[in-house]
């Protein structure tokens, strides 16, 4: 399939060609012909599809008639609308419209919250065809009077699930019911819940369903990887592995705005440059931050979901989880900043024993298991423990090598490119520097019942190996 297949006007065909894409991505094949027709659309696509082509091109398409050169603002109504649920990525969907509208004379305009409203509302008055905008700024534009959707013809819907995710569903059927009932719908959605359906219902009629990846699946050009390693010593395991040669432009994800600053900070101290972008930040900061480490004059970027929802960076090669999201979806969001239009990428989770149930539903939804490896000097706590058996572990012990995961995903231990293990952590990892703790019942060491109880194998899991403790002479065995 070649983009001149599609149907598409000569001026759309030349602004694709000056992208320089050679060939329609799945989801542009399909969506493409569709809105050219006019149908209402349904579409399962994950970010990294080429799914803001395959709605903007199009809807571009189906205004050219009306495209006019005239300066008067009356040729130039609002004609599409086209809704995002951050600032990020209503930028990127702006800058694909004007990408893709650079040889017709249509206006276009990106409206979000967080900067003044004045300019915003002086470019309407003077006429925009395309606006691109967050649903909160475009009701407060809607109550300065300055818009009119009478002539609008088309709605998008952009990541959906993440306008649920955020709350915005009441702001986006305020704006449904203002706009005309006779006019296209396209909806896109990387997940689709029931909620999600149910607002489908609302905006949609008789819509066509396309779903290019299934849905909640990641992109196979990615290698997922976890490093099971203790909460304290995240931190510095994370540094070790951005100072390995391995990593050049990562994107590293915290939980909480609060953290994603506090490690941005140790990062550069560590001689690391970093920086963070999330919802507390000026957008005059987040935008500087996004462009240096675009340009790579910083090597990370600590993000928050909510503020790297939408980032579009090419060839983002790694992505590492500080902090495992708690809800699944969140994980296939992450992941979709890399291996994006068939690109190679990595995604690298830090996980701590409190985090191991996360993870499980995360493998859950992506329906694979995820490779462990745990590097040396950076064992996981003692009572790491996959997959879980429910049953909380309270007592504590030094971090030590633990093998209680299923021999499936059992963690393998990794050398990590010109770095050398300490003389004092075995192969296996045992760190000699620790003192001696026996596992089972000593004739000389008072042992506690937990530590008793943990020294059996697993009920629920006989299977599994059991922890690795030193021979008291002999060096290293497996009891
Ligand atoms: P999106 O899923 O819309 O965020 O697009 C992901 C990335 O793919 C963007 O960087 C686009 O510029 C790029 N892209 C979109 N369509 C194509 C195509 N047909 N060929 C190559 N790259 C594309």
């Amino acid at each position: 399939m070649r983009f001149d297949e599609l149907g598409l006007a000569p001026e759309l065909l030349q602004a694709i060609s000056d992208q320089g894409y050679v060939t329609p991505t799945p989801i542009q094949a399909q969506a493409i012909p569709i809105v050219l027709s006019g149908k209402d659309l349904m579409g399962g696509a994950q970010t990294g599809t080429g799914k803001t082509a395959a709605f903007t091109l199009p809807l571009l398409q189906r205004i050219l008639p009306f495209a006019s050169s005239s300066p008067s603002p009356a040729r130039h109504p609002v004609r599409i609308l086209m809704l995002a649920p951050t600032r990020e990525l209503a930028i990127q969907v702006f800058e694909s419209v004007k990408d893709y509208s650079k040889h017709i004379p249509v206006r276009s305009l990106c409206a979000y919250g967080g900067v003044d409203i004045k300019p915003q509302i002086e470019e309407i008055r003077q006429g925009i065809e395309v606006l691109v905008a967050t649903p909160g700024r475009l009701l407060d534009l809607v109550e300065q009077k300055c818009l009119n959707f009478s002539q609008v013809q088309a709605l998008v819907l952009d990541e959906a699930d993440r306008m649920l995710d955020m709350g915005f569903i009441p702001d986006v059927t305020r704006i449904i019911n203002l706009l005309p009932v006779q006019r296209q719908s396209l909806l896109f959605s990387a997940t689709f819940s029931d909620e999600i359906k149910k607002l489908a219902d609302k905006m949609l009629r008789s819509p066509v369903l396309i779903e290019v990846a299934r849905r909640n699946t990641v992109s196979e050009t990615i290698t997922h990887r976890v490093h099971p390693v203790a909460a304290t010593s995240k931190r510095a395991l994370l540094v070790k592995l951005l100072k390995s040669s391995e990593f050049n432009q990562v994107l590293v994800f915290t939980r909480t705005k609060i953290e994603t600053n506090r490690l941005a900070r140790e990062l550069e101290r560590a001689g690391i440059a970093a920086d963070s972008i999330h919802g507390d930040k000026s957008q005059q900061d987040r935008l500087k931050a996004l462009e240096a480490f675009k340009d790579g004059t910083t090597l990370v970027l600590v993000a928050t979901d909510v503020a790297a929802r939408g980032l579009d960076i090419d060839e983002l090669p790694h992505v590492i989880n500080f902090e495992i999201p708690h809800t699944p979806e969140d994980y296939v969001h992450r992941i979709g900043r890399t291996g994006r239009a068939g690109k190679l990428g990595t995604a690298i989770s830090l996980v701590s024993a409190d985090e191991v149930s996360y993870l499980v539903d995360i493998e859950k939804l992506i329906k694979m298991q995820i490779e462990q490896v745990i590097v040396p000097g950076f064992e996981p706590e003692y009572d790491y423990e996959y997959p879980p058996s429910g049953k909380k572990k309270h007592h504590h012990r030094p971090a030590a090598p633990s093998p209680t995961v299923a021999p499936s995903a059992r963690p393998q231990r990794e050398r990590l490119p010109g770095r050398r293990r300490p003389s004092h952590i075995a192969e296996d990892g045992f760190d000699f520097s620790k003192p001696y703790e026996c596992a089972e019942p000593h004739p000389v060491t008072a042992s506690t019942d937990a530590d008793k109880a943990h020294a059996k194998a697993h009920p629920e899991h006989p299977h599994k190996p059991r922890r690795v403790v030193a021979a008291l002479l002999g060096g290293l065995g497996r009891k």
